[in-house]
């Protein structure tokens, strides 16, 4: 079948990987249909590798992903426990928690430390014509969730999951940094969940108009100092700063501005992941602030609030507007350097195979 390997760092290929063999127990064959370009498959495209770890082989990416049932094994049945069946539309959780540890038994399969996750070595991902996952990671779509929607699931799930950890509550004032595909299905949560005002920062203008546009309350440019960063924000909290801020950059800098941003006692929330897996921040503003900082990992869950919010008008407007630009698999390498260059004022790419 087709599919695309990373051989290094910027070096995609397409290559010509066997068709998986039949499901076995418990496994559905999906037929790939379409695939998001994720700001972590751009870690492992650009340094070779994502958190210390490192690709050894040509690396299959991927893991916002969705498709149709072409065939399942035995007993292949939703969470739910309904039968799957072939010809249905899914989208497929990339996580494939053990199940049977301390932290999934206690509600946390997002901290299981035994998961596989596809796309992430050593799993191969979803670049490809055809994969095997597990029934239970297939949520079935509604006929008003096309695949690529489908593969919005997977950011829209990670924004879910940012914004349950912020506890927020009506009324609370928030920053986002970064107003990236992430940050934006974190502005459109928090918005839903009653946060207002919302502040976004992100040096790109054309993601501050897009921040706008889907409801945030000002967006603001990233000046050369922190303090210069802040000053707008700071002015119009009267110098207390927002009750909570989540964090959705790089996780560099952003740190120490999210810091700054919030109120003594607020709540910090970081998503983005650093590109070579280490930040520095200081230390004397967060734990003068008494601030809880929360670390967010992946989602638990999330899926079938993801397919819900689908049907608000609010969310649908703001997950369709994300995805600027559809390619072919052909076109895979292409869609990356976009992305990695952040050309054409591109938000998602979403690689279509239907
Ligand atoms: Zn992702
Ligand atoms: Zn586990």
């Amino acid at each position: 079948m087709r599919a695309f390997r990373l051989h290094g760092p910027l070096d995609l290929r397409p290559t010509e990987d066997p068709f998986p063999g039949p499901p076995a127990a418990g496994e559905a064959l999906v037929r790939i249909e379409a695939v998001g370009v994720c700001g972590s498959d751009l870690h492992m495209y650009e340094t070779g590798g994502i958190g210390g770890r490192t690709v050894d082989r040509p690396f299959r990416l991927s893991h916002e992903f969705a498709g149709t049932i072409v065939a399942t094994g035995p007993v292949a049945g939703t969470e739910n426990g309904m039968p799957l069946k072939p010809g249905q539309r899914v989208a497929v959780e990339p996580a494939v928690p053990c199940g049977r540890c301390e932290n999934c038994r206690e509600g946390n399969p997002n901290l299981c430390p035994h998961h596989q996750f596809f796309g992430v070595p050593p799993d191969d991902g979803a670049l490809c014509e055809q994969l095997l996952v597990p029934a239970k990671n297939c949520f079935v779509l509604p006929d008003n969730l096309s695949p690529e929607t489908g593969a919005m699931l997977e950011p829209l799930g990670v924004a879910i999951h940012a914004v349950d950890l912020a506890k927020l509550r009506p009324g609370n004032s928030v920053a986002i940094f970064g107003a990236g595909p992430i940050g934006l299905l974190i502005l459109s949560v928090a918005r839903l969940a009653g946060a207002f005002p919302l502040h976004v920062f992100d040096p790109i203008k054309e993601r501050r108009a897009k921040a706008l546009e889907l409801g945030a309350t000002a967006a603001w440019d990233v000046a050369p100092t922190d303090a210069a960063t802040l000053q707008p924000l700071l002015e119009t909290t009267d110098g207390r700063g927002v009750d909570v801020v989540l964090e959705a950059a790089d996780a560099g800098r952003s740190i120490d501005l999210s810091f700054a941003a919030v109120r003594p006692g607020g709540r910090v929330v970081l998503v983005g992941i650093p590109p070579h897996g280490e930040s520095q921040f200081n230390h004397a503003n967060p734990r003068r602030k008494g601030l809880t900082v929360r670390f967010s990992r992946r989602m638990k869950h999330t899926y079938p609030r993801a397919i819900a919010l689908y049907a608000h008008p609010m969310m649908k407007g703001a997950i369709d507007g994300l995805v600027t630009h559809r390619l072919p698999l052909s076109d895979t390498a292409r869609a990356f350097d976009l992305v990695h260059h952040y050309r054409e004022g591109v938000l998602k790419a979403i690689i279509s195979l239907s």
